[in-house]
């Protein structure tokens, strides 16, 4: 073997060695009890299915991927809409219920890792909009949904009198105010919901959440490449 062989072989070798030590760290990713923990990549996620497998017609625009949101910030990388699996097949259902009235889904939150909500609560520390860490949502269980509705034919969002995230009382599912357009709209949402097993708040016209039993609050963090 000559010199130049040699030195291939050698720069291969290290290569590997590199490759190996990368993904032996990424497989050492795991829960650590701590309050302030490093949420943990991938792990436990069969425990939840992506919205995408069971209704690809449901539209995602995930808010909170994006700095679209009233953090202006982003709040975790990767756009998608993980869900327990009784809680993804129920809004399925609640999917192919509205298209019969040309109605479609659009989701802006799904599943939200622990961690997320720590940024959240770090902007907006306002119980009844925001769940403290320390109790965790709904969202971090995998069990709530922020939803809205949008027009098939038109590819146009109802409208709902207020946007996503929209902090007032205009938001209110009892506001005085609405237009009977606006209460129309928001009482397809809150019945189809209803009919598959969902039930909304008081607070935010948007979220719904399932009503079978908790499941825990969880801080896995899925990779981009299961979007
Ligand atoms: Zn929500």
């Amino acid at each position: 073997m000559g010199i130049k062989a040699w030195f291939l072989t050698v720069v291969l070798l290290i290569t590997g060695l590199a490759a190996c030590v990368d993904s032996s760290v990424a497989d050492k990713a795991s829960v650590q009890p701590a309050d302030r923990a490093a949420p943990v990549l991938y792990k436990q996620l069969d425990s939840f299915v992506n919205v995408r497998e069971v209704a690809p017609s449901i539209v995602q625009d995930i808010r909170y991927a994006t700095d679209n949101n009233f953090t202006h910030q982003k709040i975790y990388d990767c756009p998608a809409c993980f869900l327990r699996p009784e809680v993804a097949r129920a809004l399925a259902e609640v999917s192919d219920d509205l298209r019969r009235q040309g109605l479609g889904i659009k989701v802006f939150d799904c599943y939200r890792p622990l961690s997320a909500q720590r940024k959240l609560w770090e902007k907006y520390p306002v119980p009844g909009y925001v769940a403290p860490p320390s109790q965790g949502s709904m969202h971090n269980r995998g069990m709530a949904v922020d939803v809205t509705l949008f027009d098939i034919a038109g590819r146009r969002e109802l409208y709902m009198g207020t946007p996503f995230d929209y902090f007032g009382p205009e938001a209110h599912a009892d506001y005085p105010g609405l237009s009977p357009r606006v209460k129309a709209n928001r009482q397809i949402l809150r019945e189809a919901m209803r009919r598959h097993g969902f039930r909304g708040i008081r607070t935010e016209w948007w979220h719904f959440q399932y009503t079978g039993p908790k499941a825990p609050v969880e801080d896995v963090v899925w990779k981009c490449s299961a979007n």
